[in-house]
C-alpha cells in the first residue's frame, strides 16, 4: 500500500517540498507520495484526526498552523516543547508525535551565513510567529547573548518571550516595539539580522526600510528568494542568505523522521532547484516572480558548507 504524507497549512496551492519530498521517497524507494493539504484553522483538528490512519507516515505543518497544532499531538519532542511548535508529525501506532525540523534546518542556515567568522553574540529578529520560535530557541541554544524581537504584533512577540522565559534567563532576550528609530538603533549595536515574518513571501516588499542597513551585518532570510531585504542589504554591503539551507534541512530531518532513512541531500536539493526554475510557489518560503533569483551572488553566503 502506498503510504501518504501530507503538508499541511493554508494556503498550500503549490509546494516546494512536495517537490523536495516526493523527489527523496522515489530515490530511496519508499512508496509513498506526498500530498498538499489545504485547511483551514477550523478543520485543522479534523485533518489531524485522519493522519492518525495507518495509511499516514506522517505530515509537515506549515504557515499559520505550527503553534495551533501543538495541543493537537499526543506527544512533543524537546524541540517541539521547547519551541511551542511542531512541523512534523510521526506517527507512533496510533499516536503522534510533534517535532520541530526548522531548529536543525535554522542551525544549519545559521552556519552557513556566519561562514568562518567568529559565532556572533546578538541578533534582532523579524517575526514572532512558528518560524521565528525556531529561530529564537536556535539562537539561545547557539549561546547568543543578546536577542531582540519585532513584530507587528507587539502582544504576539511578548508572548514568545514569555515562553521562553526560563531558556533565556541567562541571556537578554526582549520584545521591542518596531519603529524605526528603534529598530535603526538596535541594528547599530547588532551583528545578525533575520527576517522570520512573511513579508516578502507574496510581495516584493521589505520589512526594514534600506537606508537604516548598516553595511556589515549578516542577514538571513527565511523566506526561500532573493528578498527585498536581501537586494537591499546585499546593496549596503551586508553578508545575506536566503532560506534554501534552512527549507532543505529541515524537509532532510523531516524525511529520515518519516522512512529512518538518510536524507539524499543532494537528491532534494536538486528538486527544490527544478521546481523553483519552474516557477513553483512555496508555503515555506517562495515569492512570486524571479524563479530563477536566488542564485547566490557575490557577498551572499547562500548554499553554504551544509548545502550538500
Ligand atoms: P506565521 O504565520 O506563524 O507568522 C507570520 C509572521 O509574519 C508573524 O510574525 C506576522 O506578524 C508576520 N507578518 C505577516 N504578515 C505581515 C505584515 N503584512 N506585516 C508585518 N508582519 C507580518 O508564519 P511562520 O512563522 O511559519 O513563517 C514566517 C515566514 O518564515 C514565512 O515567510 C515562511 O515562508 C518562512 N519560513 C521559512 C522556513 C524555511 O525552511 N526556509 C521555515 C519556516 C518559516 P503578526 O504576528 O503581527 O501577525
Amino acid at each position: 500500500m502506498t503510504k501518504r504524507v501530507v503538508l499541511i497549512g493554508h494556503p498550500v496551492a503549490h509546494s516546494l517540498s512536495g517537490a523536495m519530498q516526493q523527489a527523496a521517497f522515489d530515490d530511496q524507494g519508499v512508496d509513498a507520495a506526498y500530498e498538499l493539504w489545504d485547511r483551514a484553522p477550523i478543520v485543522l483538528p479534523d485533518a489531524i484526526a485522519e493522519i492518525r490512519g495507518d495509511d499516514f507516515l506522517g505530515a509537515n505543518v506549515t504557515i499559520p498552523h505550527k503553534e495551533r497544532v501543538v495541543p493537537l499531538v499526543d506527544k512533543l519532542t524537546e524541540e517541539a516543547q521547547a519551541t511551542g511548535a511542531v512541523n512534523t508529525i510521526t506517527r507512533e501506532g496510533r499516536r503522534l508525535v510533534g517535532h520541530n525540523t526548522d531548529v536543525p534546518g535554522f542551525k544549519v542556515a545559521l552556519d552557513g551565513l556566519v561562514g568562518r567568522q567568529k559565532m556572533p553574540r546578538t541578533a534582532i529578529v523579524l517575526g514572532a510567529g512558528g518560524g521565528a520560535r525556531a529561530v529564537v530557541y536556535g539562537l539561545i541554544r547557539e549561546g547568543f547573548q543578546r536577542i531582540v524581537v519585532f513584530n507587528r504584533h507587539l502582544h504576539r512577540a511578548e508572548a514568545m518571550v514569555k515562553h521562553f522565559g526560563r531558556s533565556a534567563s541567562h541571556m537578554e532576550l526582549r520584545a521591542m516595539p518596531g519603529h524605526e528609530s528603534i529598530i535603526e538603533a538596535e541594528l547599530g549595536k547588532t551583528k545578525i539580522l533575520v527576517n522570520a515574518t512573511s513579508i516578502g513571501l507574496s510581495a516584493d516588499e521589505s520589512p526594514i526600510p534600506a537606508e537604516i542597513l548598516p553595511p556589515e551585518l549578516l542577514v538571513l532570510d527565511l523566506i526561500y528568494n532573493r528578498t527585498h531585504l536581501l537586494r537591499d542589504a546585499q546593496a549596503a554591503g551586508a553578508t545575506v542568505a536566503d532560506g534554501e539551507l534552512m527549507l532543505l534541512h529541515q524537509g532532510a530531518a523531516a524525511f529520515t523522521l518519516w522512512t529512518g532513512l538518510p536524507a539524499p541531500v543532494d537528491v532534494m536539493q536538486r528538486a527544490l532547484s527544478a521546481a523553483r526554475s519552474e516557477g513553483v510557489r512555496s508555503a515555506e518560503g517562495e515569492p512570486a516572480g524571479e524563479p530563477e533569483a536566488t542564485a547566490a551572488g557575490a557577498g551572499t553566503a547562500t548554499g553554504g558548507p551544509s548545502a550538500g
